[in-house]
């Protein structure tokens, strides 16, 4: 993946969250308080904003301004740990101007590290945890073609979407709801998805 091609994954990852802006309130609106569609929606134009204005293609400094875009313009939950996953993206992808399946796979596991660090989040806890997991276990089976391994990677993170549909909420606000935010599918998980289909997406081209 070259710098142009992590630009053009934040461009789609940005214009999906629009795309599925009120279908992402919905979801947070039955186990949350409804923000996670705009929330995410304005953090991805202000970090496409300030990624249209830099120049460079150190993919290292790219995901730090996706990253510091979130974290200054996203309250809540999400808007820090999506800050958290690109910051540490960022830093395992320092000084890069490309990035083979190793490296995508090296920087992913880092970020959900710092996502886990930060969260306390563990798999089946019916967080973003849950679609991003499962992706980076399909990125570490993969071999050879980047493309077809980030396509899979992104099958497995709807997988992992899915699956948190009968789970019961442990971390983030769905928590309070207890066995009521059973029969939904989480809000971040769903974003998850989407970050990484659009992933593959931008090697698809
Ligand atoms: P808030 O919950 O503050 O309103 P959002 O609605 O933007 O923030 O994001 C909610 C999403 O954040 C949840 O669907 C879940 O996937 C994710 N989330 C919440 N808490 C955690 C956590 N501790 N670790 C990982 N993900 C979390
Ligand atoms: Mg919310």
């Amino acid at each position: 993946m070259t710098a142009d091609q992590v630009r053009d994954w934040i461009r789609r990852f940005s214009g999906a969250v629009a795309e599925h802006r009120a279908e992402l309130v919905a979801l947070d609106t039955a186990i949350g308080d409804g923000d996670h569609g705009t929330n995410m929606d304005r953090g991805m134009k202000k970090a496409l904003e300030k990624l249209d204005s830099q120049e460079g293609a150190d993919i290292g400094a790219l995901l730090k301004t996706v990253a510091m875009a979130l974290i200054s313009s996203v309250g809540g939950a999400a808007g820090p740990l999506y800050g958290t996953l690109f910051l540490q993206m960022g830093t395992s992808a320092a000084g890069k101007e490309q990035l083979d399946l190793a490296g995508w796979t090296a920087a992913l596991e880092s970020g959900i590290k710092g996502v886990q660090a930060r969260g306390k989040a563990e798999p089946g806890d019916k967080t973003m945890i849950d679609a991003l997991l499962p992706a980076l276990a399909a990125l570490e089976s993969a071999d050879g073609d980047m493309g077809a391994a980030l396509a899979k990677a992104a099958d497995a993170a709807e997988e992992g979407m899915k699956a948190t549909i009968p789970l019961e909420a442990r971390k983030g606000r769905a928590s309070y709801l207890g066995p009521r935010s059973v029969g939904h599918q989480d809000p971040g998980a769903t974003s998850s998805y989407l970050l990484m289909r659009s992933a593959a997406e931008a090697l698809s081209e």
